[in-house]
């Protein structure tokens, strides 16, 4: 039995203390992902995925997002994605240039904690994605 643990929940705006349980719990109809951990918030119902494939396997992506919000980064994601998958540019880089231009150190899509911030995070791609604007090396 696992401790619950400490994480950041945007349905409740307030750090909660999450429950892990298991995909069999969160998508009872998905077989795949039965065995998959996630911490869920027993206050608001949502939930979080972890870094299931590393040595950690319990470790939370990031926040506890709402549908909402975990709607808005897929929609990042989809513009985001292709600016590295090209190999216009690395990885790396492209999320360098990104925490850049909304003023951080580091850019994480997980750590995303408002619909907000999830628009501002989608004008920066947008930017970055316009055929105009090459992603600069180095
Ligand atoms: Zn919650």
């Amino acid at each position: 039995m696992v401790s619950p643990r400490s994480i950041w929940c945007c349905g409740c705006n307030a750090d909660v203390l999450a429950r892990l349980t298991s995909g069999r719990e969160i998508y009872p109809h998905r077989a795949d992902l039965s065995r998959l951990p996630f911490w869920r918030c027993d206050g608001c119902g949502n939930f979080v995925g972890c870094h299931h494939k590393t040595r950690d396997r319990t470790r939370p992506l990031g926040c506890i997002p709402t549908p909402e919000i975990k709607n808005a980064r897929q929609h990042i994601h989809r513009i985001l994605d292709p600016l590295w998958q090209s190999g216009r540019a690395d990885r790396s880089e492209v999320y360098k240039q990104l925490a850049a231009a909304l003023g951080k150190q580091e850019y994480h899509t997980a750590e995303i904690r408002s619909v907000e911030e999830a628009r501002q995070v989608y004008a920066a791609v947008r930017v970055m994605a316009s055929p105009a604007q090459e992603v600069r090396h180095g």
